[in-house]
């Protein structure tokens, strides 16, 4: 049920502050509750145990915390956990949990459906029902941080944004839930170990930029061909390959840092000798590595992972041109957890 009170973490920490001392009590109290929410996650008014028993209800009298439920979580074989996530007007979203050897890595979504329209994707079939506020992300993170303790005993120690939806179409949102998780107020998590990733908005890859944000930037490539990508991601007839090298080459310029081509090869789609050879001069414009992706088959679509030989001269002529390359194998493949697999099939 929707309740008519206000979401307390909709709140800055000055406006929190600022109800305290209307109410007539001390504004430190205001820096006491934004710990609870952000630094420790609280998800009642009830466990803030440091507040008088008269404060918490009259926090209750006024506000909710609208608290994310994992609605139904799915363990895959390879440890890959997937959570159904319910948010407070009753909508679902997804989120992974990707154990390797050496980390545990967070996917999370950033909208409900997405407004993109890649060919290749389970979410682009679902339309885009709205943007995730900043405390649904970070609730997230934070279910997966528990369930890493819980079933992996390890904490999280990456976050990546390619869940549902694309993060640059809810640029506010995703920017405020990343310092939440990094500021020191928050979970402290360090900005190098987040990874956002865009299917290429030029105009919000220049804000990134311009707003020195200090994670990472991953671009779903696809195709380095315009007239390709057009056809597997229409809406790239709007963010030409044309703008988006020039808004990753402004993003290089003021960050200095590498830009991670995601890629999947299809074949008969982008698996012959000039898709690859445009790929390789698109890497030239900006220091970049290739994340070659293997694709996850979807529910009717027409996709085919190209044979291993084409993306072995893939894996040749990167090197060969100094262009560092990596081979992504999908993770919780048994339960529709890996890339482009996330539609709330449940
Ligand atoms: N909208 C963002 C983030 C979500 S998609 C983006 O486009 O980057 C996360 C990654 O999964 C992207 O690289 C996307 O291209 C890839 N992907 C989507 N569908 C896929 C599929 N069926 N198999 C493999 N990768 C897929």
């Amino acid at each position: 049920m929707i309740s008519e009170k206000k979401d307390i973490r909709a709140l800055s920490k000055e406006q929190l502050r600022d109800f305290f001392v209307a109410m007539g009590d001390q504004a430190f109290r205001g820096n006491q509750v934004y710990e609870w929410l952000w630094s420790k996650g609280a998800h009642s008014f009830e466990a803030m145990t440091n507040l008088s028993k008269q404060t918490r209800a009259q926090l209750e009298e006024h506000f909710v915390i609208n608290h994310i439920q994992v609605d139904t979580l799915q363990k895959s074989i390879d440890g890959t956990i997937k959570n159904a996530v319910r948010l407070h007007d009753g909508l679902i979203v997804e989120s992974v949990l990707i154990p390797t050897s050496k980390r545990t890595t967070a996917c999370v979504s950033s909208q409900v459906g997405c407004s993109l329209d890649c060919k290749f994707c389970a979410t682009a079939r679902l339309k885009r029902m709205r943007n995730l506020n900043p405390d649904e992300i970070y609730d997230q993170v934070l279910a997966i941080h528990n369930e890493s303790m819980l079933y992996h005993n390890r904490p999280l120690t990456n976050i990546v944004f390619m869940g549902m939806g694309e993060p640059l179409m809810n640029y506010k949102n995703v920017l405020e839930s990343i310092e939440k998780i990094t500021s020191d107020e928050g979970l402290t998590m360090s900005p190098k170990r987040i990874t956002l990733s865009t299917s290429g908005v030029p105009k919000m890859i220049k804000k990134l930029a311009d707003d020195e944000v200090k994670f990472n930037l991953a671009v779903s490539l696809h195709s380095a061909i315009q007239e390709t990508r057009e056809q597997i991601m229409p809406f790239a007839k709007n963010f030409t390959l044309t703008d988006l090298r020039e808004s990753l080459e402004y993003w290089y310029s003021k960050t200095k840092r590498k830009i991670t081509y995601e890629y999947v090869v299809w074949k008969d789609v982008n698996d012959k000798k000039e898709d690859v050879e445009a790929l390789v001069r698109f890497c030239k414009y900006v220091p970049c590595k290739v994340n070659l992706i293997e694709y996850n088959t979807i529910d009717g679509g027409d996709f085919q992972q190209a044979d291993s030989e084409a993306i072995d001269t893939y894996i040749q002529h990167l090197e060969k041109n100094k262009i560092p390359v990596t081979v992504r194998r999908s993770r919780g493949k048994d339960i529709d957890a890996a890339c482009g697999q996330l539609a709330n099939k449940h």
